[in-house]
């Protein structure tokens, strides 16, 4: 099994679900006490989100190449980077390391291909749903037509996410406001959501939803964890719980 980077606490709340996804999936697989190889760096988000405020994108690049860099001299064999909205910085990080970096989009559009579906709703910070960075790249990579709210629900989905999503804050008034804006880009022509912002899976779930939703940060969790496992030579142990063996 190789060693997963994690570049997280954007916020804390949805890096918790990356360790906790990517750890029940090995032992899941391999059974006994299997458990990931994670390096996680994890930041304080208060300064992260101020520099976005300011727009100050290119000191949050330098920010997560000295993070990513940080990570692999520790160890890590793949990097990931645990929020949609700061993949605007994403090649920073892919110039920053010799290892492989996972980009959450191109997990999300490869998922979307596999559903056979050419039309999504996109909600997200209003980085991810009104910039190219997210949408350009699934549109032009798969050729994916990127359905997003209006304005007025883009406020909102914005509000609830840093306000009550990354401080830990589930209500019922946001859940019941973004299946309304869900049920809106569906009457629109969108044949799946993209949960486009690691928080929003806490709010959300499959069950509540007409329509496929693409939670990214299980997607992503998910990738990196099949990536480590598939590019590594198993010890005797991942091959015996692989097999439902005894370790
Ligand atoms: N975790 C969120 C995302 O996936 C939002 C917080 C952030 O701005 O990083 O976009």
């Amino acid at each position: 099994m190789k060693t997963i980077g994690l570049i997280g606490g954007m916020s804390w709340e949805s890096t918790a679900e990356y360790y906790r996804i990517i750890n029940q999936e090995v032992n899941r697989r391999l059974g006994g006490f299997h458990s990931a190889k994670i390096l996680l760096y994890s930041v304080n988000f208060e300064a992260i989100e101020s520099l976005m405020q300011a727009g100050k994108w290119d000191e949050i690049g330098g920010q997560m190449a000295r993070i990513a860099a940080t990570l692999e001299n520790a160890g890590a064999e793949l990097v990931i980077l645990c929020t949609n909205t700061v993949h605007k910085v994403a090649e920073r990080i892919d110039r920053a390391t010799t290892i492989p970096f996972i980009h959450i989009a191109d997990a999300t559009g490869e998922e979307i291909q596999r559903h056979g579906l050419k039309r999504v709703g996109l909600l997200g910070t209003r980085y991810t749903m009104e910039q190219d960075f997210y949408r350009g790249r699934l549109a032009e990579k798969f050729g994916l037509h990127i359905h997003i709210p209006d304005e007025k629900a883009r406020v909102i989905v914005n509000d609830v996410i840093f306000n009550e999503l990354c401080k830990g804050v589930i209500n019922e008034r946001a859940k019941v406001q973004f299946l309304h804006i869900i049920e809106s880009l569906v009457a629109e022509g969108a044949e799946g959501i993209i949960l486009g912002c690691t928080e929003i899976p806490l709010l959300i779930k499959q069950e509540e939803s007409p329509v496929p939703l693409f939670d990214t940060t299980r997607i992503h969790a998910l990738r990196a964890l099949h990536w480590a496992l598939a590019n590594a030579h198993p010890s005797a142990g991942e091959i015996a719980g692989a097999t439902g063996g005894l370790t």
